[in-house]
């Protein structure tokens, strides 16, 4: 029984579930060395100047951290070529996120979003009162043909997730430029990009591409993926500066502290350092499918730093097979399972326990 009166949208809230941690396999299954491939962490540790940067700023955590991270702000803004007040930052792209659903769903609102995408999406919806409206992906990727026809009267939000968590793919600039096109310019669209650096440029910048035609377009990105900052938590939003003020009135006090402000401000000054790890990792991925297609197996396009095996009904049966021999992947109950791009090593150990485990068929 909840205490008090909870609100009625609170109640039937599912609890956010993250990936398993490695320990926590190797004691369920009695083994030792599990690796976890489920979470699309960077498996690299912070390059030298970030730890140095988050090292200094830790003497003086007694301190608030500046709420409104001018510094890293500036920086982002000069780094991206784009005014300073079109940027927001925030405790994750989810905590940017939360701030856009708070912003704008009611109870009675829909928010449309293809489906499977991010798991947050219908809890962020669902908490406030509002309807999550899924529309269905074909081969594992976005019909935006038939997200716009989802939209109605009473939508509020689109959600993008691109490329998308778990399936990998990823749509165009050009594409969602289409989909605007045929919807109303008061429904306000979320490019959700916590991946775009793994993946093909060719697709296009949402931030150069829409922002500056289309006020109504929102992109959030993060330093979580790519930039190896997970455990900080540091996200950011571009778009209209009026957009901007309101998200920001919906910033948590002090939520992006001032570890992860230093931290962000020494990546994009070292950024040359990061490079060769992200590089690593997208050729990580080219070589784990190259290997999973040389095999048999048929992947959706892969455009982030994981990849997904639509094992539809096995999927319960082949991560449990994975997870007693120590690869800890993430399973979509009766979609497929979603493997994190780790170290080589990582890489090698997963694609070998997958061959003694499932046959592609
Ligand atoms: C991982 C992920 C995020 C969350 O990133 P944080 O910045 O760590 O909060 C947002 N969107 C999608 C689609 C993700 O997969």
């Amino acid at each position: 029984m909840s205490v008090g009166r909870i609100r009625p949208s609170a109640v039937s809230l599912p609890v956010y579930k993250p990936g398993k941690a490695a320990v926590q396999a190797e004691e369920e299954h009695g083994i030792v060395d599990a690796i976890k491939l489920a979470s699309n962490e960077n498996p690299y540790a912070p390059i030298p100047a970030v730890v140095e940067a988050i090292r200094t700023a830790a003497a003086e955590v007694n301190r608030y951290p500046d709420h409104g991270a001018v510094a890293l702000r500036t920086a982002l803004a000069g780094w991206l070529g784009i005014d300073r007040d079109r940027i927001a930052t925030g405790p994750g792209s989810v905590g940017l996120l939360r701030q856009v659903t708070m912003l704008y769903l009611d109870p009675g609102d829909e928010a449309v979003f293809p489906w499977l995408s991010f798991e947050a999406y219908p809890i962020f919806t669902t908490e406030m009162g509002a309807t999550p409206v899924r529309v269905p992906l074909v081969d594992h990727a976005f019909d935006l043909g038939a997200v716009a026809d989802a939209v109605t009267e009473r939508t509020k939000l689109v959600l993008l997730a691109t490329p998308n968590n778990p399936t990998g793919t990823a749509v165009s600039t050009a594409a969602i430029a289409r989909l605007l096109g045929r919807i109303p310019d008061d429904v306000v669209v979320v490019v959700d990009e916590a991946y775009r650096e793994f993946a093909d440029p060719a697709l296009g910048d949402p931030v150069a591409d829409l922002v500056p035609h289309h006020r109504n377009v929102v992109v959030l990105r993060t330093f979580s993926k790519a930039y190896g900052l997970a455990g900080l938590r540091l996200g950011y939003a571009v778009g209209d500066p009026e957009l901007i003020v309101d998200v920001d009135k919906l910033l948590l006090p002090f939520s992006t502290n001032s570890l992860v402000q230093a931290a962000a401000l020494a990546a994009i000054e070292h950024f040359d350092d990061i490079r060769p790890r992200l590089e690593l990792l997208v050729a990580e991925r080219h070589r784990v499918v190259g290997a999973l297609t040389g095999a048999g197996w048929k992947l959706p396009d892969a455009q982030a730093n994981f990849v997904f095996l639509p094992l539809g009904a096995r999927t319960a049966e082949v991560y449990l097979d994975l997870e007693r021999r120590g690869v800890v992947t993430r399973p979509f109950p009766g979609e497929g399972l979603r493997v994190t791009i780790g170290s080589p090593e990582e890489n090698d150990r997963f694609l070998a326990t997958l061959t003694e485990v499932a046959q592609p068929g």
